[in-house]
């Protein structure tokens, strides 16, 4: 294949990654963007393959057959709720492979051709340490967060008195090692930074807890395109430099966005949790009493409410409720409610993901609102429905400055006129707090697993 082709095909690659983002950036359009993110990507390997610099096609083949079926059975094996922690796992990948192609160059860089009468050239050297400094961050970085999502474990910020300091340090060593390596070309200190990488990653996500998690994901996601980037640049591969950016700046913008919507200050997560402090955990009072309801109350009250409020989280997708809910929101429509769905930005356990789990039971979009679009209603709202939610309904947020959500904006589930609360107990949820919500005189819990309840709702409702 001519090197012109290749451009061309790498060009109509890169502009189907955007359109693939473009599209993914709303529930309505995300099959058809998925469609052509595939596309280009058949499109970028198919082109790769071809090019005449691959001379031997038999490690490729064995490595797509290895890699594809791996990626099969995880796919396919995969729960939903478990996608959080797969999406870091993946993550590690990038990172590894960053670390692996700029190894590989450091050891032959003749075979990447890189190489002028000084040795590597010094463009290169300078492409190969940021290659392998982001990614061996993001490698160890989304094993912590991996594990802390996993629950191998504790979610807690793990931090020590002197931790922004010592990482203030491990950066500069980094630069210094980078420099000169740069200078020297020595492998000794190549190896050695890389070192500190991996140590910079692990400093990086440990003290990172309870409700910053989300960002850690989307913060993950962004450091793995860059690291894709780097490996691009070192191999000269301008598709891979074009979509490595793109996902670079996407988590980018997806970082700043769930920092915004968790009251965060970007740079303070990026550096790694600054201000963080280790909170403690509450499993729930045991001196407060709550008021338990069934499934047939549950049914009366909101069949003779005027406007209910669906408030998903967690707990339906660990339950698989969402087709439940909607035939229960239908069967309410029907009894002439209002009825309306409330997503929190970090309900769940990644971005969108009751979006999702909402969409795919058919849940009209004009029914779903956003945090800001539907909390001023609230107070005017006849009945909050909680259903598997927690951490974004705990008011604690804005009350208790030592909390680990203190400061996220919450869904103000108990200015509702009454709040039905549907989870299996009082444990509390990913943040590790008790929610006082529970202990209300209008909040009714609902004890039992989530679809079990709504279907009985449903039956109820049907009588
Ligand atoms: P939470 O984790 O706060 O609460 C979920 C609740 O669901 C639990 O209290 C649990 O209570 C209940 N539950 C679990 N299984 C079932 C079931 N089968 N049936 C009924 N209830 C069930 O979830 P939220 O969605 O409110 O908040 C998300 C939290 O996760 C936030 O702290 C967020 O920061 C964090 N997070 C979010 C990510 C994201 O990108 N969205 C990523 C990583 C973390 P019980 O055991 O009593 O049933």
């Amino acid at each position: 294949m001519s090197a012109n082709l290749a451009a061309i095909l790498y060009l109509i690659a890169g502009v189907l990654f955007i359109m693939a983002l473009r599209g993914l950036s709303s529930p309505k359009s995300a099959r058809q963007g998925n469609l052509f993110g595939i596309a280009g990507m058949v499109i970028a390997v198919g082109t790769t393959l071809a090019q005449s610099s691959v001379e031997d096609y038999l490690w490729i083949a064995i490595g797509i057959v290895a890699g594809g079926l791996i990626g099969t059975t995880i796919a396919l094996k995969i729960k939903m709720t478990a996608m959080p922690q797969l999406v870091a796992g993946f993550h590690s990948l990038v990172g590894l492979a960053a670390v692996l192609v700029a190894g590989a160059t450091l050891h032959s860089p003749e075979v990447f051709g890189i190489t002028d009468e000084a040795g590597i050239r010094l463009i290169s050297r300078i492409e190969m340490s940021i290659g392998v400094v982001i990614g061996a961050l993001t490698f160890t970085g989304s094993i912590i967060a991996f594990a802390k999502l996993q629950e191998l474990m504790t979610g807690v910020p793990l931090v020590f008195k002197g931790q922004h300091l010592v990482n203030l340090c491990l950066l500069l060593g980094i630069v210094a090692l980078a420099v000169l390596f740069c200078l020297t070309q020595s492998p000794t200190l190549f190896w050695i930074m890389t070192g500190l990488a991996l140590l910079f990653g692990v400093l990086l996500i440990m003290p990172i807890g309870g409700a910053d998690m989300p960002v850690v994901i989307s913060m993950l996601n962004s450091y793995s395109g860059w690291a894709a980037a780097g490996i691009g640049f070192t191999l000269e591969n301008t598709v891979l430099i074009i979509v490595g950016a793109l996902v670079g700046s996407s988590g980018a913008i997806l970082s700043y966005i769930m920092c915004k919507a968790m009251n965060r200050s970007f740079i303070s997560v990026i550096m790694g949790g600054f201000g963080a402090t280790a909170s403690t955990i509450s499993t729930g009072a045991k001196d407060k009493t709550v008021k338990p309801g069934s499934a047939e109350d549950a049914a009366f009250i909101m069949s003779n409410a005027g406007s209910v409020v669906i408030v998903p989280g967690y707990g339906l997708a660990v339950a698989q409720a969402q087709h439940a809910i909607r035939e229960m929101g239908d069967l309410l429509k029907k009894a002439g409610v209002n009825v309306r769905y409330a997503i929190h930005p970090v309900a769940g356990r990644m971005p969108g993901h009751m979006n999702v789990l909402l969409a795919e039971a058919n849940v009209s979009y004009d029914e779903v609102f956003e945090l800001d679009d539907i909390n001023s209603d609230l107070p005017n709202t006849d009945v909050a429905f909680v259903i598997g939610a927690n951490d974004v309904t705990n008011p604690l947020a804005k009350t208790d400055p030592s909390s680990p959500i203190a400061g996220m904006p919450i869904l103000d589930v108990e200015k509702a006129k009454t709040v039905l609360f549907v989870k299996r107990s009082l444990a509390p949820g990913y943040a590790g707090i008790d929610n006082p919500v529970f202990y209300n005189q209008n909040t009714m819990m609902l004890f039992g697993d989530a679809k079990k309840m709504v279907e009985e709702i449903v039956k109820a409702l049907q009588a």
